[in-house]
């Protein structure tokens, strides 16, 4: 069993489970998984469940299972219709299950509005729901909203782990001519891989940063790698959350370098 799931199952059979917890970092896939297979532990028919056959199983898996809204960033936003809509179902009693259940995807996308008409749900909360808030960039959640709830860690490695590729060519465009990273900036949006780059970017630039503080590098080179790293960070925001385009952004990065 992974640590998350396990933390959280010890959590339920301790009779502790929190109102809210922000699944936090960048593996959305395991996010998914364990928020899944929690659910479906506290509804399956078979007591050493989950048995993933079952009827309530199934439902859970295809989001048809009645006590469960999953909300979803519409247009990269998440609108305060939508958390209305949420707080509404909530405000029910359940159906068949113990509890009501709610899972946010990229919870960052929460609009201004949407964020404070959430924090009045957390303040309130109705009955005994439970609120899965899956977020890659907590810092853009109200700090409120940051402290209502409990954090467990989702980072991936592995298959997203710094490929030497991309280390390679972040360290060469930085002292390439610029009509090279422009260049760059064009085949990679064309071949929509700028939110990938980006990310192999962030670790690559996480690195460079580290080896030279630890290095001794110059105070100006600390703090131009500081700065780039930052940019990243704020261009994959940019990227996941507006409209702004990859292009634009990874030319932003690419001006930096
Ligand atoms: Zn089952």
């Amino acid at each position: 069993m992974p640590s998350q799931e396990e933390f959280l199952w010890k959590a339920v059979q301790a009779g502790k489970l929190a109102h809210a917890y922000l699944f936090a970092g960048n593996d959305a896939a395991a996010k998914r998984q364990t928020a899944q297979i929690i659910i479906q532990r506290l509804n399956c028919a078979e007591k050493s469940g989950p048995c993933l056959v079952c009827r309530n199983c199934l439902d859970i898996k295809n989001l048809s299972f009645p006590d469960l809204a999953w909300v979803f960033p519409e247009e990269k936003e998440i609108q305060i219709g939508q958390i209305r809509q949420l707080a509404k179902a909530l405000s029910f009693a359940p159906y068949m299950a113990e509890r009501k259940y709610a899972v946010i995807e990229q919870a960052h996308a929460m609009n201004a509005q949407a964020q404070s008409a959430f924090l009045k749900l957390l303040e309130e909360p109705k009955g005994s729901a439970l609120i899965l808030l899956f977020c890659e960039y907590p810092a853009l959640l109200l700090d409120t909203i940051q402290s209502r709830t409990q954090v467990i860690s989702f980072f991936r490695f592995g298959d997203n782990a710094l490929s030497q590729d991309a280390t390679e060519t972040f360290l060469h465009l930085h002292s390439a001519p610029f009509a090279e990273r422009f260049a760059f900036a064009k085949k990679t949006a064309e071949a929509k891989r700028v939110p990938d780059v980006l990310e192999q970017w962030e670790l690559a630039a996480r690195a460079r940063l580290l080896w030279q503080v630890q290095d001794n590098g110059s105070v100006e080179e600390i703090q131009k790698a500081r700065k780039i790293l930052g940019l990243i960070g704020e261009m994959r925001v940019d990227v996941a959350k507006t409209t702004v385009s990859a292009r634009f952004a990874l030319e932003q990065v690419l001006i930096a370098l």
